[in-house]
Parts: C-alpha cells; sequence; structure tokens
C-alpha cells in the first residue's frame, strides 16, 4: 500500500533508529498539516548518518548505491530497492514526455555517469519511454559531435553550462544546421533566462529545465512543460512544503521559500520533512497546459548560495535576471566579493556585446540595492565547463 504519507511515516518509522526517533507516532500523520507534527530533516543529519543510517530497509533489498559529490564535508550516500530504480525511471520518462520527447527520438546523454545520480538517470529514463539513448557522458566535444551527427541525436540532455558550451561550439564549427537537434533537457544547477535564450538560439531548440537530487531518487522528479511557466511536478511521488529558511516556520501558500519535501513511495531512503536548500515557491493556480501536477517556480537559488553584501542579501539568481533584462549583455557573468578597508566591495565581471560598465552598473544598483564595480568582457570570455559553473567567489575573511 505505498503511495501516502501514511505508509511512508510507518515504513520510515519501522525503517531505522533515525526515522523512529523523529517519529513517535506514524498513525497520526495522514496530512500535510500532520506532517508539521514531525521536525525537518537537515542534510547535516544524512550526512551524519552515512553510509546507510537512514536506510529502512534490510541491505539485501538494496540493488545500487548513488553518491552526492561531497565537495563540502561527507557525501551523502543515496540507496535503492528495485522498486525505487522503476519508479525514478517512470518519473524520468514522464519527464521526457512533457518535454515532448517521444519513442522516435534519439537522446544523446551528456552528464556523467558513476556515482553521481544524472548519466543512468537519464539513460533509465529514455529506455523506460522506448527512446534510443546515445550515452556519451560528459565532455569530449569532438566526440559529441561526432555522435550528434552521425546518430542523428534530436534530443541533448547536460548540465545548463555544458549546454551553453556545446552551442557556442557548434556555431562556432558552423555545425547547427546541420545538427538534428530538437529539444535540450537541462540542469542539475541554477540557471537563468538569458543563458536559456542563448541556448535555444545558438543551437536551435526548445529548453527544458529539469529538476531533481541525489537525497530525492536524482534528476527526473519534475520539469516545465511547453508553456514553460515553472516546473511541473510529481506530487503522486512525492509533497511540497514552503518555509521560511530562517524561522522554519510553514509559509502560506505561493509565498516564497525553501522547499521541503517528503517522500510518498520511497522504500530504502524515504525523505520525511527534507530541507532542500532550494528556494522557491509553489504556484496556487493550476497551469495553463491542463496538466493535474501542480508547480513549482524555477530556482531562484539555494538557502546556502545567498550572500551579503554591506548588510544586503543577494541571491546569484537576481543578478541574472537583471542581466537578462539588459539589451546588449551576455549570459554569463562572475561576482567577486572582498574586503578593502573594512568595506565590502563586489565586483561584477559580465560577458557583453554592446552594453557599458556605467549602464549594467546603474541597473543592477536598480535590482540589487546594492552599488556593484563592474568590469565588462566580450561574450566567450568566461570560463565554460561540461559540469557546474562556479559563479561567486567570495574571498573575504
Ligand atoms: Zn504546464
Amino acid at each position: 500500500m505505498s503511495g501516502s504519507l501514511n505508509w511512508t511515516a510507518h515504513h520510515a518509522a519501522a525503517g531505522c533508529d533515525f526515522f523512529r526517533e523523529r517519529i513517535r507516532d506514524p498513525d497520526a500523520i495522514h496530512t500535510l498539516d500532520d506532517l508539521r507534527k514531525l521536525p525537518l530533516t537537515t542534510k547535516e543529519e544524512l550526512r551524519e548518518a552515512y553510509p546507510f543510517g537512514w536506510t529502512c530497509v534490510a541491505l539485501d533489498q538494496v540493488v545500487r548505491i548513488h553518491a552526492s559529490s561531497g565537495t563540502t564535508g561527507r557525501r551523502i550516500v543515496a540507496s535503492y530497492t528495485l522498486k525505487d530504480l522503476a519508479d525514478w525511471a517512470d518519473m524520468f520518462a514522464r519527464c521526457y514526455e512533457f518535454a515532448g520527447v517521444t519513442p522516435a527520438d534519439r537522446v544523446q546523454i551528456t552528464p556523467g555517469y558513476g556515482l553521481w545520480t544524472a548519466g543512468i538517470g537519464f539513460q533509465a529514463g529514455v529506455e523506460r519511454l522506448g527512446a534510443m539513448s546515445v550515452p556519451t557522458g560528459p565532455g569530449n566535444l569532438d566526440l559529441q559531435f561526432e555522435m550528434m551527427l552521425d546518430f542523428s541525436s534530436t534530443v541533448i540532455c547536460a548540465t545548463s553550462s555544458f549546454g551553453l558550451l556545446m552551442a557556442e561550439e557548434a556555431a562556432k564549427r558552423g555545425l547547427t544546421d546541420r545538427l538534428a537537434l530538437r529539444v535540450a533537457i537541462l540542469g542539475s544547477e541554477r540557471w537563468g533566462d538569458a543563458m536559456r535564450q542563448r541556448i535555444e538560439e545558438l543551437l536551435q531548440v526548445e529548453t527544458f529545465d529539469i529538476y531533481g537530487f541525489t537525497e530525492l531518487y536524482g534528476p527526473g522528479t519534475g520539469i516545465d512543460c511547453g508553456r514553460h511557466e515553472g516546473i511541473h511536478y510529481w506530487d503522486d511521488y512525492y509533497v511540497v512544503e514552503v518555509i521560511d529558511p530562517v524561522s522554519g516556520r510553514v509559509l502560506p501558500a505561493g509565498e516564497e521559500g525553501e522547499l521541503v519535501v517528503t517522500s510518498l513511495r520511497k522504500e530504502a531512503q524515504p525523505l520525511v520533512r527534507y530541507r532542500t536548500h532550494d528556494i522557491s515557491r509553489v504556484f496556487p493556480e493550476p497551469c495553463g497546459c491542463g496538466s493535474k501536477y501542480p508547480r513549482i517556480a524555477r530556482l531562484t537559488g539555494r538557502s546556502d548560495d545567498m550572500f551579503k553584501v554591506r548588510g544586503v542579501q543577494v541571491y546569484p539568481a537576481m543578478v541574472d535576471t537583471a542581466l537578462g533584462r539588459i539589451e546588449g549583455t551576455g549570459s554569463e557573468y562572475q561576482v567577486l566579493l572582498t574586503r578593502e578597508e573594512g568595506r565590502d566591495r563586489m565586483l561584477v565581471r559580465v560577458e557583453v556585446e554592446s552594453a557599458t560598465a556605467k549602464e549594467v552598473g546603474e541597473r543592477l544598483r536598480a535590482a540589487l540595492g546594492v552599488r556593484p564595480d563592474v568590469e565588462v568582457v566580450p561574450v566567450g570570455t568566461l570560463p565554460r565547463t561540461d559540469r557546474k559553473t562556479k559563479r561567486v567567489f567570495d574571498e573575504r575573511v
């Protein structure tokens, strides 16, 4: 009888001490209101439970593990039963369907394979859908274009950074018209509208923003539809609450805050009120596409990547949203934070075609409420990567 809050509460409490301590009375958990009685789960707690402390099935039921990259501290381990993997593939196939991908498509998969959840998640979804997968993995632009041309790939899956790199390189090599690509499914990092527009123009594709994270299966737990007004998420597999990231209070419908996720069917590792650090909001109204699946807004950022300049809170999304509205700027930028003579200095280095530093500085000041120094550089100057792009460099002690 999987697929409900009550099932998850019972399954988690029965499965391991980690959840038994948090869910004293699983019988009392049926609705979202009931869920608020339970404590939030943090990333740090999952880290401390390394490797199998929050696994709720016998380990001989676990058929695969993945792990987060572990760039900050210990890795978080994700474990899966056979049914978890089937559920993940079903969700991922649904993502492809939302992006208009059909069994006739050829899907080139550039995210990495291995401990990371991405590559194999994209692949399982393609196979479940019945399309052809072309598993190239990351990097190696020559190989990417060889496969795109020889196999006539119609769909490309990538981090948004690598999507941009491939789009610019295709244009540079004069390949765009020879490619059969029509759809790009991009994710694993937050990316702005300016970047989206540039990839779509250069690669002649429609882009889709895919959502997911290791602790909740991996990528493939949500995606935007053809209207591109927010990301549909699969509420038959998990529920979303939005909280104030500072107080932990649940916010009213439609307000922006940190997404908190509780899984409904996950066997090996259920999530119970898990703090994602992703900043977004849940749309109260249904999507114009007619889908029954609810939507979150594209991510504004992460509660842990917000930075303060002279007391003002800034999310990277505020920078790229402002830049996206200025005529003559590219999509790429860096923010360098230093302290000089006891005062914060914020330098924004931005790629431009025609905009001036003065113009960019004034627009950023209006959008952020703090005046940055601006350095303009030609498009193509800032680093491109096949993984995720680091844009904020905080050198203040
Ligand atoms: Zn829709």
